[in-house]
C-alpha cells in the first residue's frame, strides 16, 4: 500500500495539489499494479515508495512544466501500465480526453482495469503507433501527445508527432541524457519546434528531463514510415 502523505508531499513539491479523492485513486491504481504484476510482468518497479517516486511523481512532473488544460485531447503512446497519462488523468480529476495506445494487449487490459477501479473513462487502443496515425480519425487530432520510456527521441518523434494537431504539443519524458541534438532534424521535418527542454531531479535524486515540442506545421504525409525504416534510418 502506498503512503498517502509521502505522495501528497512529493506531488506538492512539483506544484501538484492532490485532494483526498485523487490520493485514493492513486492508492487503488498502485494496488492494482502490484497485484497484477504478481501474475504478469508490467513493471520492474514494485516497492510502494518506488512506485510513488518512479511512476507517479515522474509522471506528475509534466504538470510543473506544461500547462495541461481541462478537456485537452491527450494521446499516450506506448502507455504500458499507464504512464504518464493515467496519473495525469487522476491529477486532472478525469477531465482529460485520453487515448492510451500500446502494441501489447495485456498492458491495455491492465489499463482498462486500473481505469475501472479509479472510476475513470478513457479510450484504449491496441495498435502500433505508426499504423494508427495513418488513420484520419487519429491523425493530427490531439492537443497533446505524451510518451515515456518508449524509444530514443528521434524515433519517438516519428511515432508521436503525426497525432498532434497544428498548435498542439508533444511532451516527451526522458532520462538524464540529452537527446535533443540527435532529434533536431526529425522535429523539424515532422513539423515541430522545440518549445522548451527542462532538467530536474526526482525526490530520490534521479535525473530526468522533459522536452516540449510545439507542432507548427502539418506532418508530411510520407511520415510515419514503416517501423523498420523509422528505427534503421531515423530522421
Ligand atoms: N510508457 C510506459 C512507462 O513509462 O512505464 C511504458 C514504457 S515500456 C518500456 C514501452 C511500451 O511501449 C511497451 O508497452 C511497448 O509495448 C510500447 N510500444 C513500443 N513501441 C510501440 C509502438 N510502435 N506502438 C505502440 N506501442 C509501442
Amino acid at each position: 500500500m502506498i503512503n498517502r502523505e509521502t505522495l501528497y508531499k512529493y506531488a506538492k513539491a512539483f506544484g501538484v495539489e492532490l485532494d483526498d479523492n485523487m490520493l485514493s485513486r492513486f492508492r487503488l491504481y498502485a494496488s492494482e499494479l502490484i497485484s497484477t504484476n504478481k501474475k504478469y510482468n508490467l513493471t520492474a518497479i514494485t516497492d510502494p515508495d518506488d512506485i510513488i517516486v518512479k511512476h507517479f511523481i515522474d509522471s506528475l512532473a509534466v504538470l510543473k512544466f506544461f500547462d495541461l488544460e481541462y478537456g485537452d485531447r491527450v494521446i499516450d503512446i506506448g502507455s504500458g501500465a499507464g504512464f504518464p497519462s493515467l496519473p495525469l488523468m487522476i491529477a486532472k480529476n478525469g477531465m482529460l480526453e485520453t487515448t492510451f495506445v500500446d502494441s501489447v494487449r495485456k498492458k491495455l487490459l491492465f489499463i482498462e482495469r486500473a481505469l475501472k477501479v479509479c472510476g475513470l473513462k478513457a479510450e484504449i487502443i491496441h495498435a502500433r503507433a505508426e499504423e494508427l496515425s495513418r488513420d484520419k480519425a487519429y491523425r493530427e487530432t490531439y492537443d497533446v501527445a505524451t510518451a515515456r520510456a518508449v524509444a530514443p527521441l528521434n524515433i519517438l518523434c516519428e511515432l508521436c508527432m503525426p497525432f498532434v494537431k497544428v498548435g498542439g504539443y508533444f511532451v516527451a519524458l526522458k532520462g538524464a541524457s540529452d537527446e535533443l541534438d540527435t532529434a533536431k532534424n526529425a522535429i523539424k521535418v515532422l513539423g515541430g519546434k522545440v518549445e522548451s527542454s527542462v532538467s530536474y531531479k526526482l525526490p530520490n535524486g534521479d535525473s530526468r528531463s522533459i522536452i516540449i515540442i510545439k507542432k507548427i506545421s502539418q506532418t508530411p504525409t510520407a511520415y510515419p514510415r514503416i517501423y523498420k525504416n523509422i528505427a534503421s534510418k531515423p530522421l
